[in-house]
């Protein structure tokens, strides 16, 4: 059995020169079974997704635990390959290269996790780590040049060169979140991938890193996809906002008219359950109860209607498209029809 394609997605908001874009973006994983495994069914992870980032703009990414965000995070980065659609960075495909053609791209899009020991090798000093990804990517003609850019590049995440000759564990959970930034930056990409990247830290040491990560931009130019489930954290960094549900992207728009006047119904539930965002609270309907259902069984039609408290006629039967709801915005919800 393979994968039918997928349609159902239309073209989300368009930029002249995205660094990134992403059409009908499909990530199924196969589910087996019997004694000898066959493909029963699929579980539809990321399911036609559009996306554009412009250069030097943060593209916020959100949902609930298992919307599919990060599975999307690692798809367009091919640390998963797609199943369908194709991918994009500055106008060039890079959906099929090869491992060798890729590799020049590799360098230009990094990705920060939560945590920090998924990048930073527990095992190695931290220089050593950060040296091997420049060494792969060959940044630096030799070994000195590289220290040399190290001890340039650690002030600038607000460390002290000293920490090369250290191990991840001598640090704090905010400085070695400091210090896979600083990896990320080491071999100098132009895309940043952050995906949860400040959700295990204490919220002052979250506004710590959020404001080194603004900072980093302005200075270089970097192109962010913001990956999380805190909205307050979207609404101090993004440009735009893309909210994530079962594999689709359901709302999509500039961050400030998002938060101020939510379309969809599963934004509005999201914003009325943020504690620091500040739409006018009273009109939106009341937080989301229950979980995600499983991408392996969606629910039809629409995949929020069992959870929608507007849910009507035709949301169990036909699966909205995404309507202009606004300038530059889009909303899947028959609402908007
Ligand atoms: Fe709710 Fe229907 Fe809109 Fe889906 S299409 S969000 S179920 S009103």
């Amino acid at each position: 059995m393979t994968p039918a394609s997928d349609t159902s997605s239309p073209t989300l908001i368009g930029t002249p020169t995205p660094l990134l874009r992403l059409e009908r973006i499909r990530k199924w994983f196969p589910i087996k079974k019997g004694v000898f495994p066959h493909t029963v069914g699929w579980v539809k992870a990321v399911d036609g997704v559009d996306l554009t980032i412009a250069p030097g703009k943060t593209l916020a990414l959100v949902g609930e635990s298992g919307c599919g965000k990060s599975t999307l995070g690692l798809t367009l980065l091919r640390l998963h390959e797609p199943t369908g659609g194709r991918i994009f960075y500055a106008g060039s495909e890079i959906t099929s290269l090869p491992p060798r053609q890729f590799h020049p791209y590799r360098k230009k899009m990094q990705i920060i996790f939560q945590d920090p020991y998924s990048s930073l090798n527990p095992r190695l000093t931290v220089g050593e780590t950060l040296l091997e990804g420049m060494t792969v990517h060959g940044i630096g003609s030799n070994r000195s040049e590289r220290l040399d850019r190290l001890r340039d590049l650690l002030p600038q995440v607000g460390m002290a060169p000293d920490a090369l000759t250290c191990y991840p564990h001598e640090f704090s959970g905010g400085q070695r979140q400091r210090l896979s930034i600083a990896r990320a930056l080491a071999v100098e990409p132009s895309l940043l991938v952050c995906d949860e990247a400040v959700s295990a830290l204490d919220v002052s040491v979250q506004a710590q890193i959020l404001n080194l990560l603004k900072e980093l931009q302005a200075a270089r130019g970097l192109t962010y996809l913001f990956i999380t489930h805190n909205l307050s954290v979207v609404e101090y960094l993004a440009d735009e906002v893309a909210v994530m549900y079962l594999g689709r992207i359901v709302e999509r728009g500039p961050a400030e008219e998002l938060f101020s006047s939510p379309a969809h119904p599963y934004t509005q539930a999201l914003l009325k359950a943020a504690p620091d965002t500040n739409p006018e609270k009273s009109t939106l309907p009341p937080p989301l109860e229950g979980d995600v259902p499983s991408p392996a069984h969606p629910p039809a039609g629409c995949h929020f209607h069992p959870r929608c408290p507007y849910s009507f006629e035709p949301c169990p039967i036909r699966t909205p498209e995404l309507y202009p709801a606004g300038p530059g915005r889009q909303s899947r919800c028959f609402l908007n029809e």
